[in-house]
C-alpha cells in the first residue's frame, strides 16, 4: 500500500481495518493510486443525456425568455439580483461560486447551507472542508494559486440561494437557477463535472434514479455533452464514514478521467 495512499485515506479519515476488510481482491492486489482505468459505463447502464437551458452552443437570445450574461462578472451580478425563485426571499445572501475559471473540473452540490448563506461562498462549512481534502487528494484547490491553472476546481450548487432548514432544493427552484448554472458551465467549459450527492446528480441530470444508480456511470450533459460523474455528498460522508472507502474510488476515477482528457 503506497504511502500516497495512506496519506489520502487518512485524510478521508478511512480507518485501515475498512481497507482489510475491503475484500479479497483488494488485498491480493492493492491497486496502484491511479490505476489505467477510465471510468467507464457498466454494461446495461443507461446514459443520462441532460439537456441544460443555456450552453455555448445555444446561445441564440430568445425574444421572451430570460438571458443570461455571458461573462463572469455580469453573471455574478445576475445571481446577486435574482428573484427568479421564492428562495430570494429567505436569503441573506447569493452563493455564486468559487474557484478557477480556467478549472477543468467544475464540482455542484445541492444548494447553500447556513455557513455558505452567512458567507457568500459554497462549502465553508463541515462538508466543505471535507470536500476540500477531497480535492486535495486529487491535487485540486479552490484557492486563488490555482485560479490560472486547468488544475484548479470551480465550485458551484444547483441553486444559489438556501433553502429554508436546508430541505431540498424544489424542481421548480433549480428550473428556475438552472440558466446560470448553464451560464457558469458554458464559460468555464470543463472536461469533467462532479455531481455530489442524489439531489444535485438528479437534479443536473433531470433523473428520478437513486444515487446507487446514478453513481458509477458517466453522464453527459448539455449539446457540449461535457461528461457528469456522480459520486457521494461529503455532508453524507461525514453521517456515514464507511462509504469514504468508496469515495476515495470515486476520487482515483476522477483523477484518472482528468489526466486523460485534462
Ligand atoms: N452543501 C452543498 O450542497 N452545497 C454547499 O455549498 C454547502 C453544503
Ligand atoms: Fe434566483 Fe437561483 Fe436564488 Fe432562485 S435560487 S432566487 S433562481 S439565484
Amino acid at each position: 500500500m503506497s504511502n500516497r495512499r495512506d496519506t489520502v485515506l487518512g485524510l478521508l479519515g478511512v480507518e485501515r481495518w475498512q481497507l482489510r476488510d475491503a475484500g479479497p481482491a483488494e488485498q491480493a492486489s492493492p491497486q496502484p493510486v491511479l490505476p489505467p482505468t477510465t471510468i467507464e459505463r457498466p454494461a446495461g447502464a443507461r446514459p443520462v443525456v441532460s439537456q441544460p437551458l443555456v450552453s455555448a452552443e445555444v446561445a441564440a437570445p430568445m425574444s421572451t425568455e430570460f438571458e443570461v450574461s455571458s461573462d463572469w462578472q455580469g453573471l455574478r451580478a445576475q445571481v446577486a439580483d435574482c428573484t427568479r425563485c421564492k428562495l430570494c426571499k429567505t436569503r441573506t445572501q447569493t452563493v455564486f461560486g468559487v474557484g478557477g475559471h480556467s478549472a477543468s473540473l467544475m464540482v455542484v452540490g445541492e444548494g447553500p447551507g447556513a455557513d455558505e448563506d452567512a458567507t457568500g461562498e459554497p462549502f465553508v462549512g463541515r462538508a466543505g472542508k471535507l470536500l476540500d481534502e477531497m480535492l486535495k487528494s486529487i491535487g485540486r484547490s479552490r484557492q486563488e494559486t490555482a485560479t490560472a491553472s486547468a488544475n484548479g476546481v470551480y465550485i458551484a450548487n444547483v441553486v444559489k440561494c438556501r433553502p429554508p432548514g436546508n430541505r431540498d432544493p424544489e424542481k421548480e427552484e433549480v428550473a428556475a437557477c438552472r440558466h446560470y448554472l448553464d451560464g457558469q458551465i458554458a464559460l468555464l467549459k470543463p472536461k469533467l463535472i462532479v455531481a455530489l450527492g442524489r439531489i444535485a446528480a438528479q437534479r443536473l441530470l433531470s433523473s428520478d434514479e437513486p444515487l446507487s444508480r446514478l453513481r458509477g456511470p458517466l453522464h453527459q450533459y448539455g449539446p457540449s455533452q461535457t461528461p457528469v460523474f456522480v459520486t457521494y455528498h461529503p455532508a453524507y460522508l461525514l453521517r456515514a464514514p464507511r462509504e469514504k472507502a468508496k469515495s476515495w474510488e470515486d476520487l482515483k476515477k476522477i483523477a484518472q478521467h482528468l489526466k486523460v482528457h485534462g
